[in-house]
């Protein structure tokens, strides 16, 4: 059978197995804390835990291992990108933008995708599994033991890795209890973003559980036609009942929706598509992150010009919709999010070329 692993269970779960064996309520809390504060990664650190009680612990129960198997620097900006390694072989990625909002992670949710966005790197290979909420935490704790080492911190949580957090739907609630516990890493919720392609059965759900989080949408469409031809998803729920699942969660928990949508040149990015997109959002308050698609060597997409994604930003805040074009982080590592797990998996595949990738501990110069 398999071991029930520790790091995942909410506090009052923990108690309840700590009871289970015996051990007093204090003994949870002493591993509580362990786990989530001081972000021990075996039974082992566990000092103040009696040798025999370690050994109990370690005899029953799991604690995933995750490990940073490489990690990449910009020279520019001081981006990095880490590809995680999970104990069954699968890798995942992580990006920490060290200057963005007193640093910012993001994190995958998912080995691989089953949403299938035809502009998207991760889907490539489909699903292989998800990530246990405590494969969660250890990428964030990992990445903040790396960010404290140079004097860093980890201040936000983006969960627009590698996955659809809403398609593990349990174990990324189970994770934002536990990142954003008083007794464990203390995240505040209002710093974390969740983004999801649009399963509007799952944000009708979370609605429900009122948290104080920020909800990404991937639109990159302004009408059904466009999103159909690039995004699955909306084959299953069309634009209306995206618009009326985002409406809700507005009016549940008080949270403006943010967008994100993609520039990919020709598909979706003139100034009809614009006019489009002011008619869908205008009065709804939300925001537009507009993106130059990334560029991913099997999907044929090439990314707007310059010129016309200012002028696509440009029409949407004349239009009344507030619109940003998110600055691009780490150019020169960049990869487009699940490049680089796909390099291990098939190097041949990926146009990150092995060139990039370095070792842990190893990074580019910062030339600063
Ligand atoms: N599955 C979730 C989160 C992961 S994808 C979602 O769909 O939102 C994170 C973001 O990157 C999404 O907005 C996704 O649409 C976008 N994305 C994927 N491939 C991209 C590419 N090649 N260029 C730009 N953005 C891309």
């Amino acid at each position: 059978m398999e071991q029930t692993d520790l790091r995942g269970l909410p506090f009052e779960k923990l108690e309840a197995e700590m009871r289970a064996r015996g051990l007093p309520a204090f003994r949870a809390r002493q591993v509580f804390s362990w786990l989530h504060q001081k972000r021990a990664e075996d039974f082992s650190e566990m000092t103040d835990l009696p040798k025999a009680v370690r050994e109990q612990l370690s005899a029953h129960y799991h604690l995933a291992k995750v490990s940073i198997e490489r990690k990449l620097v910009s020279a520019k900006d001081g981006t990095v990108k880490y590809l995680y390694a999970l104990e069954d072989g699968e890798h995942v990625e992580g990006v920490r933008m060290a200057y963005q909002r007193g640093g910012s992670l993001c994190i995958s949710t998912q080995c691989g995708c089953r949403m299938g966005c035809t502009f998207c790197a991760s889907t490539l290979t489909g699903l292989s599994r998800s990530l246990t909420a405590s494969e969660m935490l250890m990428e964030v704790y990992l990445a903040a033991k790396d960010a404290e080492a140079s004097g860093e911190k980890v201040a936000s949580i983006v969960l627009m890795g590698i996955g659809e957090p809403l398609d593990n739907f349990d174990n990324v609630m189970d994770f934002l209890s536990l990142v954003t516990s008083g007794e464990g890493f203390n995240m505040g919720m209002r710093h974390i973003s969740l983004s999801t392609c649009g399963l509007v059965d799952q944000i009708d759900k979370l609605a429900e559980k009122k948290l104080q989080l920020t909800l990404s949408v991937s639109l990159h469409a302004p009408n059904d036609d466009i999103r159909r031809r690039t995004m699955p998803v909306a084959r299953r729920w069309p634009m209306e009942e995206l618009m009326r699942a985002c409406r809700h969660y507005f009016d549940v928990t008080g949270r403006r929706i943010s967008f994100e949508y993609a520039l990919i040149d020709g598909v979706n990015d003139s100034p009809e598509h614009a006019a489009e997109l002011i008619r869908l959002l205008k009065g709804t308050g939300s925001h537009v992150n507009l993106i130059p698609v990334n560029r991913v060597a099997e999907t044929g997409y090439r990314r707007s010009k310059r010129e016309r994604v200012d002028a696509f930003c440009g029409l949407l805040k004349e239009g009344g919709v507030n619109a940003t074009v998110r600055r691009e982080l780490g150019s020169d590592i960049n990869a487009a999010c699940g490049q680089l797990r796909r390099s291990v998996m098939d190097p041949a595949a990926a146009n990150a070329g092995p060139e990039g990738l370095l070792n842990t501990g190893d990074s580019v110069d910062s030339g600063s």
